[in-house]
């Protein structure tokens, strides 16, 4: 963190969302390794999904979330998120398309037994986008554009900041908070019910894969990759990939 310099801090601040922003921090919590993000935005720390122990993580940062955004409603993203917004009293923002499982986490139990203590999110602010479609989306002052990729599950969103000074050399790239659509190397599930690997590599293909090629992919688990580098080396991207091949 870099000293305020007090001529910035006392001239009045922009009320203009902004368009691009300093990279998240990523960590991982939970007993199934998933990441949350944590962007510092114009209003105030905006975390990305609440994995089990990330309520605990949080309070022993001392912040204070402005906001909690869940990328999708799969029990190991929201499995924090009413203790969450409990704790900082901030709104919760998902696509409706995973009311089912957000109203009633305890459904996973059957896969997975500990998720049986998984209180429902919360009353969410959805996140409202043409099916399959786009739109620009901000929370907190920062302006993100939206993708709704389902595939993985119905209600998948993948967050887009753009590159700080229209991608000039040397200026921040742009970076994708993706959950569990892509990974590095690989991609989220579609065996789930309602999932579907064309309806996914085509959301995909649509909305990441054309962003500029050193697009920082913050991903649901696991490392962070590049869109460029999932273009050329992820094996479910490639022109020739058979979608009947099974290769997980
Ligand atoms: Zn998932
Ligand atoms: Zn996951």
């Amino acid at each position: 963190m870099s000293t305020p310099d007090p001529q910035t801090q006392q001239s009045a601040p922009s009320p203009a969302p902004a368009t691009t922003a300093p990279h998240p921090e990523m960590r991982t919590a939970g007993m199934l390794h998933t990441n949350f993000l944590l962007v510092r935005a114009p209003g105030g720390w905006v975390m990305f999904d609440a994995p089990d122990g990330s309520a605990e993580m949080i309070r022993g940062l001392g912040i204070r979330l402005a906001a909690l955004v869940l990328t999708h409603g799969h029990f190991d993203h929201i499995w924090d998120a009413a203790r969450l917004a409990d704790d900082h009293d901030c709104p919760v923002h998902a696509h409706d398309a995973d009311a089912p499982m957000m109203r009633q986490p305890a459904l996973f139990s059957r896969f997975f037994p500990p998720a049986a203590g998984i209180r429902p999110v919360p009353q969410w602010q959805p996140i409202a986008l043409p099916d399959r479609g786009a739109a620009d989306w901000s929370v907190a002052g920062a302006a993100f554009r939206a993708f709704h990729i389902p595939g993985h599950s119905a209600g998948s969103v993948a967050f887009y900041m753009r590159p700080e000074a229209g991608g000039a050399p040397g200026a921040r790239p742009g970076y994708v908070i993706g959950g569990d659509v892509l990974f590095n190397g690989g991609l989220g599930r579609w065996d789930f019910p309602g999932g579907s690997l064309a309806v996914l590599r085509r959301g995909i293909y649509t909305h990441l894969l054309p962003l500029p090629q050193d697009t920082v992919v913050y991903p649901g688990h696991g490392p962070a990759t590049t869109t460029g580098h999932e273009a050329r080396g992820n094996p479910y991207l490639r022109d020739d990939f058979d979608e009947d091949d099974e290769l997980s």
